[in-house]
C-alpha cells in the first residue's frame, strides 16, 4: 500500500476529519501574499510603482490617504484572487475526501476558498477573518457583511488607482467608512463573529473526544501556533487521532507523536490528486 492509499484508507475508516491550512496551500493555489510574482507585477503593477510594494501584503498595510485608493487596492485583489469563478481542482479535491464526513476547518487564509468549493460556511473558521467580508472601520457594532457585491463594482469602475467616491461602501449602522474584515489574529478575538466560530471548532473537537479522528494538515508552518500547535498537542492527547501533514520541503512532526503520523512532503496539489484517485 503507498502512501497516498494508506491515507484514503485512514479517512474512510475515520469518525471526522479536521483541516487545517495556512500559507503554504494558498501559495499552492496561486495566491502568493509574500511574492512579487508575475501576477503581482503584471496585475499590481501600477500600485506596485506608485507606492513602492513588492507583494499583496505589503499593500495591505499601506496606509493610503483616501478609501478611494484603499479600495481600488483591496477590490482588485480580492475581485482577482477571492470571487473565484470556479474553485481551484485542490479545493475540489479536498471537498471530495472529507464531504461524506463529520468535518471541520480551522485557517488563517483570508481569500474564503473553502465555502465555494462546497465545505459549509457552518464548518469552516476563519481565524483572521477574510477579505470577502467587511465591517466598520470605526467598529462602532460587530456585525460584518459580506462584500462581494461593492467590491465587484468597485474594481469594475476603477480608474487610475481610485474607486469613485459613490461606490464606496458604508456602514448600515453608522454610515461611516468600511474596511474589509481580515487581519492579525489577536484584533478578532474579541468580535461575536469570531468568537462563534471558535466556539464550533471547539465544539467539533469535544465532539471528536475518544474517537477516530483525522486531522489533515495543509501548508502550515512549522512554528505556527495558531493551528499547527494545536494539532499537534490534540494528536498527542486522542489515542486514536492521527495527524497527516502536507507541506512540500517542511515536514515537521515531534517525536512524541510520530507513530500517529504521516508527512507529505510532496506538492499539495499532486498529493490530493493522487489520494482522490484512489479507488
Ligand atoms: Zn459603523
Amino acid at each position: 500500500m503507498n502512501i497516498y492509499q494508506k491515507i484514503k484508507q485512514i479517512i474512510s475508516e475515520a469518525d471526522g476529519v479536521l483541516i487545517g491550512a495556512s500559507n503554504g496551500l494558498s501559495i499552492a493555489e496561486g495566491y502568493h501574499l509574500f511574492a512579487d510574482d508575475a501576477w503581482f507585477r503584471e496585475r499590481m503593477g501600477d500600485f506596485r510603482e506608485k507606492y513602492g510594494i513588492y507583494c499583496i501584503l505589503q499593500g495591505m498595510a499601506v496606509s493610503y490617504s483616501s478609501e478611494e485608493e484603499r479600495w481600488a487596492y483591496f477590490s482588485r485583489i480580492i475581485k482577482e484572487k477571492c470571487l473565484q469563478d470556479e474553485p481551484t481542482q485542490i479545493m475540489k479535491d479536498m471537498y471530495e475526501l472529507v464531504k461524506e464526513k463529520d468535518y471541520f476547518v480551522v485557517t488563517s487564509n483570508g481569500e474564503d476558498h473553502f465555502i465555494p468549493a462546497g465545505f459549509e460556511e457552518e464548518r469552516v473558521f476563519e481565524m483572521e477573518g477574510k477579505l470577502t467580508e467587511m465591517r466598520c472601520t470605526k467598529g462602532c457594532c460587530d456585525e460584518v457583511y459580506p462584500d462581494r457585491e461593492a467590491v465587484l463594482r468597485m474594481a469594475e469602475a476603477e480608474t487610475d488607482g481610485r474607486v469613485p467616491e459613490r461606490l464606496l461602501p458604508r456602514c448600515p449602522k453608522c454610515g461611516g467608512s468600511m474596511e474589509v474584515n481580515y487581519g492579525e489574529y489577536s484584533s478578532f478575538q474579541g468580535k461575536k463573529n469570531w468568537q462563534e466560530k471558535a466556539a464550533r471548532y471547539q465544539g467539533f473537537v469535544n465532539r471528536m473526544r475518544g474517537k477516530k479522528l483525522v486531522i489533515l494538515e495543509f501548508g502550515v508552518g512549522w512554528r505556527n501556533q495558531m493551528i499547527k500547535m494545536p494539532f499537534m498537542q490534540l494528536t498527542a492527547a486522542e489515542p486514536h487521532a492521527k495527524y497527516i501533514t502536507f507541506n512540500k520541503g517542511e515536514i515537521y512532526i515531534p517525536d512524541g507523536i510520530q507513530g500517529k503520523s504521516i508527512g507529505v512532503d510532496q506538492d499539495i496539489a499532486a498529493a490530493l490528486r493522487e489520494i482522490v484517485k484512489v479507488g
